[in-house]
This record gives C-alpha cells, structure tokens and sequence, in this order.
C-alpha cells in the first residue's frame, strides 16, 4: 500500500507560541488526533492525500524555502503519520529545520524520526484545562524523558481551574528532563482567559520549583495572523 497521508493545510504563516515565537514558518496541518482535549478549536478532518514525494514537490515549486526560519509540523497529531514522516522529511535533506508540534503522547513513533527533528514543541495536558485523564500528563512526563538531545520545549496551556498538584507535577518533569516550560494561559473570544495577576501568580508557583519557565501568551491571535 502506498506511504500516504491526508493534508488538512499548508500554510505560511508566524509562529505565533513558545521560544520561536515571531518567526516565519511553513504550517503543514496533518488531519487526525488521538486525544480530544476539550478546547480544541482546530479543523482537522477535511484534506487532500499526498504522497511524501507529491507533498515534497508541492512544496518546493510553490514556496521558496529559504524564506522560512522552518517547517512546523502541526495537526491534529503529526506523528500519527510517523511512517510517511520517515520518508518525507529526508527529503529535505537537512536544508531547512523541521520543528514538531505535538501532543507528546506516542513517544514510540517519535523514536522512529527523531534524528530528522531540530525542536519538539510538546504538550503537557493539564486535565483541568483540557478534560483528559491524568494519565495523559504522565504519558507526556514519559514522551519528554525520550526527547533528550533534541531541541525541546513543553507548553502548558492552563486557565483558573489548574490546581497546586498539577503545578507541582509539572514544574518536575521540568526538573527531570531539563527542557523549558512555557505556560501558555487558555484563550477565549474576549482575550485571554484568566487576568494579568492570576498568571504572574501561577509563574510564581512554577518557578519556586523549577526556574527555566515563562509565560508566553497566543501571540498571533494579537498580530490577528493564524
Ligand atoms: S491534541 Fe491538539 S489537535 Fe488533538 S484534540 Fe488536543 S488540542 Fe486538538
């Protein structure tokens, strides 16, 4: 059977969370997810099937790569599609940095690309914010042990519900594994979700444990791009 996938998107666009916050970056949307989390706004069901040569060949003739800071790897969940990334991003033949946003739940299929990956943007999933089992953190806490020697950052989006014992687990597995967290506060239509001081708060928290943590809002739904 052939190695193919459906695209939701292509896009170019300005990376609007984390550290890279502010770079310009080509969006590939994989459809499909794994997880429900209860604010997920994304479309990504609909799309188009590609191969990774006709995904490839797309690419090249209607963007010029150089222009792109990299490609973001997005979805839905992207290593769903682990088999057709083994093929597709050599492709690319390390002539652009790949840079993997994820739910951080299927460490086996990110063993399998690692070496093609230069940063993982990965999730924790706090179950007050997103609804999910805790057992989906502690898959995450898993997930970044296995990122040691790439690049990585792990976003917390959080809103008035995240509890101490959250606060506590997660500021561990910063410990643990060394890498950045990024608290990233829920948006809603007016803004964001909690104030001002309720986030320097929760910092506060986090950085009693564990220092190499910011807060860094949706940065592109204030430059209103997507
Ligand atoms: S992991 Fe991401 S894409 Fe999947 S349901 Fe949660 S927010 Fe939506």
């Amino acid at each position: 059977m052939a190695n193919e996938v459906k695209i939701n998107e292509i896009f170019a666009s300005i990376q609007g969370e984390g550290p890279v916050v502010g770079y310009k970056q080509l969006f590939i949307r994989f459809c499909g997810c794994n997880l429900k989390c209860e604010y997920c706004d994304t479309e990504f069901e609909k799309g188009d099937i590609y191969t990774p040569q006709s995904l490839y060949d797309k690419i090249s003739k209607e963007y010029n790569l150089g222009t792109f800071h990299s490609i973001s790897l997005t979805g839905g969940e992207p290593l769903l599609s682990y088999k057709f990334l083994k093929e597709f991003l050599p492709l690319f033949n390390r002539k652009i940095k790949v840079y993997l946003e994820t739910n951080a739940t299927l460490s086996d299929n990110f063993s399998q690309i690692k070496d093609f990956i230069d940063i993982v943007a990965a999730d924790i999933k706090l179950p007050s914010a997103t609804g999910l089992g805790v057992n989906i953190m502690k898959n995450n806490f898993q997930f970044l042990r296995n990122c040691s020697g790439v690049d990585t950052f792990a976003k917390i989006v959080f809103d008035e519900n995240i509890t101490d014992e959250e606060i506590k687990f997660c500021a561990n597995i910063g410990k643990e594994t060394g890498v950045e967290l990024v608290l990233q506060p829920k948006m809603d239509a007016a803004g964001m979700s909690v104030g001002s001081e309720f986030c320097e708060q929760i910092l506060d928290k986090f950085t009693s444990i564990y220092l190499n943590t910011r807060l860094i809002p949706q940065v592109h739904k204030f430059i209103n791009v997507r």
